[in-house]
């Protein structure tokens, strides 16, 4: 199965800044590795890092955070894009919306969406849903997303799993699978 890695909004404001979350780093050496055999395996590697603009309506909920242009949007600095990676603005939860990502997929005959990052029940979700819509079959490592807490964590996961036939696995269980 032609696959791709998409890893969401492991940027500063997510995990040290505005919307800090300690529990995030439970998973940044999880995608760090998954980041590297990808890159080793030629398994593309697409980064959708939230870039709000201030009339974002998502703001009404969250407040301003990973700002387009601010050090809070940069890819947190654990985690080193190569050259060519995709490195995508998004400016709401899915990975997919507005975001140019379902014609890179189909550009690499992608079957397979890998989903990393922040955080499990929202973007999670909404990027497992909207690769389901499209035909692709969205695969979560558990040790490779995080929520605000663990019930919200394990509520993703459940979530997608049974509505959008997802696979949940583990980090180690890609690897050895790119291998
Ligand atoms: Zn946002």
């Amino acid at each position: 199965m032609t696959k791709a890695l998409l890893i969401a909004d492991l940027v500063n404001d997510f995990v040290t800044g505005k919307l800090a979350n300690p529990r995030a780093n439970r998973i940044i050496p999880n995608v760090a590795r998954l980041v590297a055999a990808a890159h080793t395996a030629h398994i593309p590697v697409i980064w959708c890092n939230d870039a709000h603009l201030p009339t974002d309506f998502e703001l009404k909920i969250w407040g301003p955070h990973s700002m387009k242009g601010t050090k809070g949007a940069e890819i947190i600095p654990q985690l080193k894009p190569a050259k060519g990676d995709f490195i995508l603005e998004k400016r709401t939860y899915s990975a997919f919306f507005d975001t140019g990502l379902d014609s890179i997929l189909r550009a690499h005959g992608v079957e397979d969406v890998v989903i990393t990052g922040l955080l499990t029940n929202i973007c999670g979700i909404h990027t497992a849903a909207d690769a389901f819509f499209r035909g692709y079959n969205p695969i979560v490592p558990e040790d490779g997303v995080e929520a605000l807490s663990e019930k919200a964590h394990r509520d993703g996961l459940e979530y997608v799993k049974t509505m959008y036939q997802t696979e949940i696995t583990s980090a180690d269980k890609l690897l050895k699978r790119w291998k």
